[in-house]
Parts: C-alpha cells; sequence; structure tokens
C-alpha cells in the first residue's frame, strides 16, 4: 500500500490537541502529512472548551478577589461590574490567537491544512468538503481525532439563549440573573463556580448525594460548602426530566416532582462523540456508543487508521489527547511507544478552591481492597495560605505502608493545578516519599504542605 520510495503520507481528521500533536510530531519526523479541520486549527478546546472556560474562571476568580478585597485591608474597591460582550470577546481573541500560532507552526512544519469536513470513502481514502466542491485525499496511515460535543437530552430544548449547553455559555449577551446549571460533574462545578462568582443566583441540579460524583467525597465536601457560603442552591437527588421555557422564564421539573424557575438553563451532562457521518461503518472502524475503539497504541479495529482525543472516550481531557496524537505519530513512525497510563493523568477542576489529583486516590484504594498509607494536611495552618487568604483545603498522599513509594494524591486549595505537579512527578517516577520529606521548598509557600503531608 505505501511506496517506500515517498515519506509516508498521514492523513489527520481534526485540528484539536489530539489532531494537531499526530500532525506536527509526524510531520518533525519527516511524515507528509494532511490536516483537515472544519472549524478552527485547535479544535472545541479552544473555541468552547478549555480555553474560553478557563479564560472566563480568570475573570471569575479576579471578580471573587475584587469582593473579597476587604479581608486583606484593601477597603472600598469601588463599584464593580460584569461585561459579559467584554469577557466573551476575551475568550475569542485568546482562542485566535493560538490559533494563528498553531496555523503558523502548522506550516512551518509543512503540514498542508484543508479547511472542510472530511468523510471516509475508503480505507486508504477520505472525500472532503470545502468551500470550492469536494476532494479526494489518498492517504497511507490515518488519524481520526474529531473530538466530541455537549450531550443534550431529548427533553432539553437547546435554543442558545435561555437553554444552553457551555457552547453558548460564553457567549451570552447578559450576565444570567438566575441560573439553574443541570449536571454536577467537572463541566458543571466549573460553570458553578464561574458564574457564581460572576455575580448570578445559581441553583445546581446534582442528580446524586453529591457533586462530583465519582471523585473523593472529601474533596466534594469543600467544594459544596464553598457554594453555599457563595449562596449557592444545591438541590440534591435531583435528577432533571424537562424543561420549558416561558418567554424570559425557565421552568425545570425534576424526578423527584421539584419545579425550579429561573431566567436560564445551562446543561453540563457529559459529551458525545463526533464519530457520525465519517463513514466508519462502511470501512469497518469499530465503534461503541459512537466512541471509537482503540488498542494501547490508538489502532482502530481498521489497524492503518488510529484514533486519538475525545473521540475514543478513554479519559476527555486534552492533555490526554495530545498524549495519545504524540504516541500515535511515534508509532507509525516506528519509534518505541509506551503506552498511556491512565492512572497517571494529572487531572485539575478549575473551582475555588481549585482541585487536582494523580494516581491512586483513596476512593480507588478502597474499591479495590488495596492497602495503602493515607496522610493529609490542610491546608489551613500553612503560612502562605493564610497570608493569601485562601485557607480552605487540604493535600492527601496515599502511598505503599511497605515500601513507601508514592502512588497518588488530592490537592484542593489555591493552585491546585499547579502544586499537584511535584506529585505527579513522584508518582511517576515511583519516587518514595522521603524524597518529598527531604526536598527543601520554598517558604512561606503551599508546597511545603505537600512535603508535610509526605512525613
Ligand atoms: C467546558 C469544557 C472545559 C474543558 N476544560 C478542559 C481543561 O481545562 N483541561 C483539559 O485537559 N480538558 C478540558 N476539557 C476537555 C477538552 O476540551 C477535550 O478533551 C479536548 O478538546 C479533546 O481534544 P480532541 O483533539 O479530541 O478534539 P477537539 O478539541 O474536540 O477538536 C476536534 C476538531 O475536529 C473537528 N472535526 C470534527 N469532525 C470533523 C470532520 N469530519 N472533518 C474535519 N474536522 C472535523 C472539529 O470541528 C474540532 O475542531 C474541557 C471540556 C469542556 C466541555
Amino acid at each position: 500500500m505505501f511506496n517506500p520510495q515517498r515519506p509516508i503520507r498521514i492523513l489527520v481528521i481534526g485540528g484539536g490537541p489530539g489532531g494537531q500533536a499526530a500532525a506536527t510530531t509526524a510531520a518533525r519526523f519527516g511524515a507528509d502529512v494532511i490536516l483537515v479541520e472544519d472549524q478552527i486549527v485547535g479544535g472545541a478546546a479552544h473555541l468552547w472548551d478549555c480555553i474560553p472556560s478557563k479564560a472566563m474562571v480568570s475573570s471569575s476568580m479576579r471578580m471573587r478577589a475584587i469582593r473579597n478585597a476587604e479581608e486583606l485591608g484593601i477597603s472600598d474597591p469601588g463599584p464593580v461590574a460584569v461585561d459579559m460582550s467584554l469577557l466573551s470577546a476575551r475568550a475569542s481573541r485568546i482562542a485566535d490567537t493560538l490559533a494563528a500560532s498553531m496555523t503558523d507552526m502548522l506550516d512551518s512544519q509543512g503540514v498542508e491544512i484543508v479547511r472542510g469536513r472530511a468523510r471516509f470513502t475508503s480505507t486508504t481514502s477520505v472525500a472532503v468538503n470545502t468551500n470550492g466542491g469536494e476532494v479526494e485525499i489518498q492517504f497511507d496511515r490515518a488519524v481520526i481525532a474529531t473530538g466530541s460535543r455537549p450531550r443534550v437530552p431529548d427533553w432539553a430544548p437547546i435554543d442558545g439563549e435561555r437553554v444552553i449547553t457551555t457552547r453558548e455559555a460564553y457567549h451570552l449577551p447578559e450576565l444570567p440573573e438566575r441560573l439553574i446549571i443541570i449536571g454536577s460533574g467537572v463541566t458543571g462545578v466549573e460553570m458553578v463556580h464561574i458564574f457564581s462568582s460572576l455575580g448570578s443566583n445559581v441553583t445546581l441540579l446534582v442528580s446524586r448525594h453529591h457533586v462530583l460524583p465519582h471523585r473523593d467525597p472529601e474533596v466534594a465536601m469543600v467544594l459544596e460548602e464553598d457554594f453555599l457560603k457563595r449562596g449557592v442552591g444545591l438541590l440534591k437527588g435531583s435528577r432533571a426530566t424537562n424543561i420549558e421555557r416561558d418567554g424570559d422564564i425557565v421552568k425545570v421539573s425534576t424526578e423527584d416532582g421539584r419545579k425550579v424557575e429561573g431566567s436560564h438553563v445551562l446543561l453540563a451532562v457529559g459529551s458525545l462523540p463526533n464519530s457520525e457521518n465519517l463513514g466508519l461503518d462502511q470501512i469497518g472502524v469499530d465503534v461503541d456508543h459512537g466512541f471509537i475503539q482503540v488498542d494501547e497504541y490508538q489502532r482502530t479495529s481498521v489497524p492503518h487508521i488510529y484514533g486519538a482525543g475525545d473521540v475514543t472516550g478513554q479519559m476527555l481531557l486534552s492533555s490526554v489527547a495530545t498524549a495519545q496524537g504524540t504516541k500515535i505519530a511515534r508509532h507509525i513512525l516506528g519509534h518505541d511507544v509506551t503506552p498511556i497510563d491512565y492512572r497517571k493523568v494529572s487531572q485539575g477542576i478549575f473551582t475555588e478552591p481549585e482541585i487536582a489529583s494523580v494516581g491512586l486516590e483513596e476512593v480507588d484504594a478502597a474499591a479495590e481492597g488495596r492497602k495503602v498509607r493515607i496522610t493529609k494536611v490542610p491546608l489551613g495552618p500553612n503560612a502562605r495560605a493564610l497570608i493569601q487568604g485562601d485557607t480552605g483545603g487540604f493535600v492527601k498522599l496515599v502511598s505503599d505502608p511497605a515500601t513507601r513509594v508514592v502512588l497518588g494524591g488530592t490537592v484542593v486549595g489555591h493552585h491546585a493545578s499547579e502544586l499537584i505537579g511535584s506529585i505527579a512527578v513522584a508518582t511517576n517516577a515511583r519516587l518514595s516519599v522521603d524524597v518529598l520529606v527531604e526536598t527543601l521548598m520554598v517558604h512561606p509557600s503551599l508546597t511545603e504542605s505537600i512535603a508535610e503531608a509526605a512525613e
């Protein structure tokens, strides 16, 4: 199929983190790479997900800091107001800046970018619908990195104005006055943080007993306490079943018979893979509930076609998509590849306090009946936390009682997504807790609590 006299041609569908990593890595190693993208280089990650959500998080943190400035001896910071159009323009500007620099980087590496929508016509060709008509592209290897989109249940009449998903949340003309958020996973709680900090009156519908149902309950407890302090309404055990809009009012009905009224409702109830209309059934690529099935090297059931990122449903994170894309390129080009150990992926939740974890969590160890040593230090007495006025949260370390090797950890606190780095390195390198104890950290710093937790 592939002629050794010319560089191998790799076709990448989707320019999000997964596709982009596959394209740049393969081009760097000399492959002939074509990237097909139908929206923006950077993908959903830059247009709707990671980047705009974190831009909103930054604005909301600034807002909260101004509101709480008096605690730090700054009186009367003056009137503060949110301008949604400025927030929205800033998020778009960041996405455009990143897209431009990525496009330049792809160009400089010789990646050909084709704007349009790709569909397989055989196991070695795709048809791309472009502005100028349909073009056919042949390939030796292909990477499907088409991402995912918000799941919308059939009872949710998304109108983009008052009944919205995260995709519309950044571009509302005004701050919602009374916002109902459905879904208390990572995206749901981040949206609660953003909008309640900016000044919306927020009600969160939690279908289970606590927020972040798959995570450490102690983490959920800290977050719930913070939400309650801000005046967020937490309706637990409330599974939404219907949404009605009546002019400027939205009404959400729940399985337990409640009717919740607000000005807007935002759905954050998971993601669906973008795998339809790719012609996968015709070429024999297996999917399960739409998610492309891959082996540990990201090969699909058609082994010269690979899958990367959200569309494979392995762990819906930008960092994971990037790692998968890079590994695919290396695998195609015959380099040594170690499959990803999903247990060792660092994960962050951008609330206030932030939450970050890596490796084995206490809940996983308990579920597996595994004997572990758990050490936990609250951040309250940490000098830096007191100075900053952010004393909520803790550091929890999980280690092996026999070997003292660090197996994982959780940080809940200011900048937890940065602090988790040292625990991630220790987990990945299988370091002993003693290495953390013996490492002299900056004083005063939150990192000191990591060393303390290791003792
Ligand atoms: C609100 C929100 C916040 C998030 N925040 C974070 C975060 O802080 N950190 C983190 O690690 N992860 C975060 N994520 C997850 C992260 O955004 C995804 O894991 C990441 O975008 C997946 O990258 P991807 O390469 O799979 O595809 P995507 O980024 O989804 O990009 C896929 C691209 O493929 C294009 N495409 C689809 N079909 C075709 C076709 N047929 N032809 C051509 N092009 C096509 C799409 O238009 C899109 O541009 C967040 C998700 C959400 C919803």
